[in-house]
């Protein structure tokens, strides 16, 4: 349908899948979503929507995705027992009682929460400050700490704040855009359409990729660095000593604006160009053509995502990088930075809250005893804890360990999308209480659920969300609730009064004037209390209201009190967030993956994206036409390594790690270099069924990957296993 067939509302609002964070709009005729446009108003896509975009009406309306909705609160009484309805004041009161019950007896580290880059950022405000004010742990951690945690790490290390200094309209002004880690073509399509445009209007401009697979970004590029799986710090540091031997540093921005340039230079000296190039298995004129580049065809914009971040050193990957655009002046100006893209389409709101385990309100840190007066005072409470609280991996492993009595997971699909399967399933079976709050019924997690909360989805819900480039953008509903689904700030609003009404002890520490933590009618009212505790800090968006993103649209933080609009690019004064206002070298030195293959395990898997499928495909897994693209998820392998193991095209083989095994058809594909395989992380347990030779049920790859993650980041390697392939011989 279009929208010249008359719907009875157009509603505005913005797509919920990738960190894009396309504007949509949406029509509904007679209560129901009948069509989606892009929207021409919103900046970040002027009206285009990509596949997975174009589609969100025949996603959110049609009876089978309706089939597939959790549309009323379900208790379990027994483990692998059938859920029965139970509504939602009996639900909300058994999960009270269960929570205080375990804060009571063990103690609030014995309380876990884990959330989602989906969730909205009044959700993320309210759940943080339940978990940290209320209940008094920082056991809140996020499927974010699989997408961005290195990013953030990166960020502060060098620039001194969590914050992506550049935007999208800076595609138009390079001369040089590095991607790295990002198949952009698949994971930001609608930004990708951008970069084409750049170079329609700019045939000067360069467009460098380095990734171990020949994506379709790859396949753009003017020079392709088939670099190998773990292998980015020596490479940006072979490319800043060809900076170094060539004078394309900027030694007068070094010296104004930066501290540590010399460190740096000592730890870059191990990754000579020559030993660089020979560490990432690319050539030694390709390495120095790329530095060239970088350093001299400027402006240069780097774009990446979780090729860097999905990594054991995930943090020294962020910060190599960003040594490069200080080490080159490559910041602060138009079409320069460095420019992480989220993955998903409120990371970055989740970020601005604080809903992170490490983290507090505004970018605040948990280890800053200031930030945590700051934050107490801000809430009304005593204090916020000073224990770190568990971040997703080590959460689920203290969960195997018997240390988690209650966990509450909202909004995403652990027991499909976090490493090690084998041990997340022994968390959810060991927890005494699992409550799952969701929108589908149809996720591996609900499972393991005593406990189902009916959620609010895309189409639905209301409040805002914040984009790649730091735009805030409205989400707003087009339609009522489905059954009885609550949004899910309520629902934590809810809960959190309940709970209050059981723990005497900790309202107790509330300060004077201080009744509840959680007064909030709207989402706009909890988007206020936000606002306030941004004031005076980097991202400051005192000056942007719902009325103002109503009347003026989408906004770039910051946007302080008295700010006309908010703000493109940051540092352009060459001022950085740091106590002395100088941008930090990072001195790191390259390492090498986790779980080096050797001659049991010689193959290097890789997990991503497709470019139709989000995530554990509750969504995009309902939809016939999405799966014109992919079908069916298959072993990707290099067509020598077919030949050598006597594969041919769908045949049967057996992927095997350390932790797990999996079997499935095997693919050639010109796309892989030899020894590496890659298997999309979309296809989960409902769709692959079976069982492992340990009894677990298949979980899709992250049976197979690892946990061992960054040490400052706490960032899985998702990126890279160790594993084994067997051809299958079918009886
Ligand atoms: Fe949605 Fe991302 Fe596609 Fe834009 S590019 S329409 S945000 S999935």
């Amino acid at each position: 349908m279009s929208l010249s067939a008359q719907p009875d509302t157009l509603t505005r609002t913005t797509c919920p899948y990738c960190g894009t964070g396309c504007g949509v709009i949406v029509s509904t005729r007679q209560g129901r979503i009948v069509d989606v446009q892009g929207d021409p108003r919103h900046p970040a896509n002027a009206g285009r929507l990509c596949t997975k975009g174009s589609t969100l009406h025949l996603t959110a309306a049609d009876h089978v995705t309706r089939q597939a909705r959790l549309l009323t609160p379900m208790a379990r009484a027994q483990r692998g027992g059938v859920p029965q309805p139970i509504g939602w004041n009996a639900a909300l009161e058994q999960a009270a009682d269960r929570f205080a019950q375990v804060i009571r007896e063990h103690g609030p580290q014995a309380v876990g929460f884990y959330g989602s880059g989906q969730l909205l950022t009044e959700d993320y405000y309210v759940l943080n400050k339940l978990v940290k004010g209320l209940i008094g742990t920082n056991n809140l951690d996020t499927n974010s700490r699989l997408c961005m945690s290195s990013a953030v790490a990166g960020y502060k290390a060098t620039l001194g704040a969590d914050a992506p200094p550049a935007c999208y309209d800076d595609v138009q002004h390079a001369q040089t855009l590095f991607i790295v880690g990002a198949n952009t073509a698949w994971a930001h399509p609608i930004l990708l359409r951008r970069i084409e445009d750049a170079r329609k209007a700019n045939p000067a401009l360069k467009l460098i990729v380095a990734d171990p697979r020949r994506t379709e970004t790859a396949e753009m590029a003017d020079l392709f660095l088939p670099i190998q799986p773990g292998t980015d710090v020596a490479l940006f540091h072979g490319m800043l000593n060809v900076l170094l031997e060539e004078g394309l540093v900027d030694k007068a921005f070094i010296d104004a604006h930066t501290d540590g340039f010399d460190a740096l230079c000592e730890a870059a000296q191990a990754c000579s160009p020559a030993a660089a190039a020979a560490l990432c298995g690319i050539p030694l004129d390709d390495l120095r053509q790329a530095a060239r580049w970088f350093g001299g065809h400027t402006p240069t914009l780097s774009l990446y995502c979780q090729g860097l971040n999905q990594s054991a050193r995930g943090t020294d990957k962020n910060a190599a990088l960003i040594n490069l655009h200080l080490a080159t002046g490559q910041i602060g100006k138009p079409g320069a930075g460095p420019f992480s893209l989220t993955g998903q389409p409120n990371a970055m709101g989740g970020r601005e809250v604080g809903g992170m385990a490490n983290l507090l309100s505004a970018h605040r840190d948990l280890a800053n005893a200031s930030h945590r007066e700051e934050v107490a005072a801000l809430w009304g409470v005593d204090a916020v804890p000073e224990q770190p609280g568990l971040t997703a991996v080590a959460m689920f492993e203290a969960a195997a360990r018997g240390e988690i009595k209650a966990l509450w997971i909202a909004c995403t699909n652990p027991a499909q999308s976090m490493p090690d399967q084998a041990t997340v399933r022994r968390a959810l079976e060991r927890v005494d209480f699992v409550v799952v709050q969701e929108a589908f019924a149809t996720t591996a997690t609900c499972a393991h659920a005593d406990l189902l909360l009916p959620a609010t989805t895309w189409g639905e819900k209301d409040g805002t969300v914040t984009n790649s480039e730091r735009r805030i953008s409205r989400v707003r509903p087009a339609v009522a609730p489905a059954g009885e689904a609550r949004h899910d700030w309520f629902i934590f609003t809810d809960f959190g009064r309940r709970l209050e009404a059981r723990l005497p002890e900790r309202t107790a520490r509330y300060r004077p004037g201080t009744r509840t933590l959680f007064p909030y009618t709207t989402p706009e009212s909890v988007w206020m209390e936000h606002r306030a505790s941004t004031r005076g800090r980097d991202l400051d968006i005192t000056g942007l209201s719902y009325h103002l993103l109503e009347t003026r649209g989408p906004q770039q933080w910051p946007m302080p009190d008295g700010a006309t609009q908010g703000t493109a690019r940051l540092y352009a004064d060459g001022a950085f967030p740091t106590a002395n206002g100088r941008a930090r070298f990072a001195p790191v030195a390259y390492a090498p993956v986790a779980e080096p293959c050797d001659a049991d395990y010689p193959f290097s898997l890789n997990t991503g994206r497709l470019r139709d499928q989000w995530h554990g495909m509750s969504r995009t897994g309902t939809l016939g036409r999405l799966f014109g693209h992919v079908s069916e998820p298959a072993v990707e392998l290099h067509p020598d390594d077919m030949r050598r193991l006597g594969l041919a095209e769908g045949d049967l083989v057996q992927v095997r790690s350390r932790r797990g095994a999996l079997v499935l058809p095997a693919q050639a594909s010109d796309a892989m270099a030899p020894s590496q395989a890659y298997i999309a992380m979309h296809w989960g347990p409902e769709y692959l069924g079976g069982q492992t030779e340990t009894g677990d049920p298949v979980a899709g790859v992250n049976s197979l990957t690892q946990p061992a993650g960054c040490p400052t980041s706490r960032q899985p390697e998702l990126k890279h296993a160790a594993v084994h392939l067997a051809p299958v011989t079918l009886p």
